[in-house]
């Protein structure tokens, strides 16, 4: 088979033919988040041949990430990779004619709408609710598509929010769910879902590419347990004093200085802290060395304080590991970082 018949199921099906193929070519696509859901949809957009794909993830890789996220392998986890490298890798492996970027960052406003500038569409492969407002936010904001997936239990959930056209995601869940109540912490996940669902954003997300016409226009949720599926019409779901629908891009404005948020599905904390943005690793690692025993590389470093740890990455951000306690968390933070 020659290369040039890489992508000749694809262009034989008329939704794409060689137009489509030649326009995914062409097309620029973000997934933000590469986890379970991210995973199958990265693969799907770099296998299909989109042009360019950026993949953003903040997170390394631990073994209880293995049942569900397609991309890693033991070996990454033995090498210590950030899951944005180990799937720039992997994704590259798969199609080299495609421009993959891995991105190691915490999405967040301060980085969003340069991290999402001049993408065709958006993917959202995160696990919390706070970066999809944002993602909605800045979607708005920059007009472009976005496709929303969610995953927990045995159940999940997606839709396709297009620029102008209402609901968007913010009208569609207006406050996010108070923690800990639905998180694959407390609930679990069967590994299905987030394949079922990264699979069909994918789809989704190539028919916006494609120009497709038939770029969906509902909430569809799925029970792989029960084998339920349910579609219903956004339409439904217009919110009418929505902030983001009427310009007021709070999430993007934010004014908070620092955000704290217990970890899904790990006993640590995460921090990020405005002051810290910036701050230059080896003058931390220099400084926390002087206190006791520091590990780490370019990426990140590993401070052991009692039973807890405190890693902190190149971008200012710092989780604590050993606590799902935040003022422990912050504790420590506020006395080996500062804030
Ligand atoms: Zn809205």
């Amino acid at each position: 088979m020659e290369e040039q018949d890489r992508y000749s199921r694809q262009t034989i099906f008329p939704g794409i033919g060689r137009e489509g193929q030649e326009r995914l070519g062409d097309s620029y696509a973000v997934v933000v988040g590469c986890g379970a859901l991210g995973s199958v949809i990265s693969s799907a957009l770099v296998r299909a041949g989109v042009g360019r794909v950026r993949v953003i993830d903040r997170d390394f890789i631990e073994y209880h990430n293995l049942p569900r996220q397609l991309l890693y392998t033991e070996r990454d986890i033995e090498e210590s990779l950030p899951k944005a490298v180990a799937a720039e890798r992997h994704l590259r492996e798969a199609n080299s004619a495609v421009s993959v970027e891995g991105v190691v960052a915490d999405f967040n406003r301060t980085n969003a709408e340069e991290l999402v500038a001049g993408a065709a569409v958006i993917v959202d492969g995160l696990d919390n609710f706070e970066t999809r407002y944002l993602i909605n936010d800045v979607a708005l904001k920059q007009r472009i598509p976005w496709v929303y997936g969610g995953a927990v239990a045995s159940s999940g959930m997606t839709a396709t929010f297009l620029p102008g056209g209402r609901p968007c995601f913010r009208c569609f869940i207006q406050t996010p769910p108070a923690a800990g109540t639905l998180t694959c912490d407390t609930a679990g996940v069967v590994n299905a879902v987030p394949w079922v669902i990264g699979s069909l954003q994918a789809a989704e997300a190539i028919k916006i590419l494609v120009g497709s016409p038939v770029v969906s226009r509902d909430l569809l949720v799925l029970d792989v347990w029960t084998r339920s599926c349910e579609s219903m019409p956004l339409e439904g779901f217009v919110t009418e004093d929505c902030p983001a629908c009427s310009g007021t891009y709070e999430f993007l404005q934010g004014k908070a200085r620092t955000r704290v948020t217990s970890l899904c599905g790990q006993n640590a904390v995460q921090i990020w802290h405005a002051g810290a943005v910036g701050m230059p690793l080896p003058e931390i690692r220099e400084r926390l060395a002087a206190l006791g025993p520091v590990e780490g590389n370019e990426l990140m470093i590993r401070f052991p304080v009692g039973q807890q740890e405190l890693v902190i990455f190149y971008d200012g951000r710092a989780i604590v590991r050993g606590t799902r306690d935040e003022k422990v968390a912050k504790a420590i933070y506020a006395k080996y970082v500062g804030m």
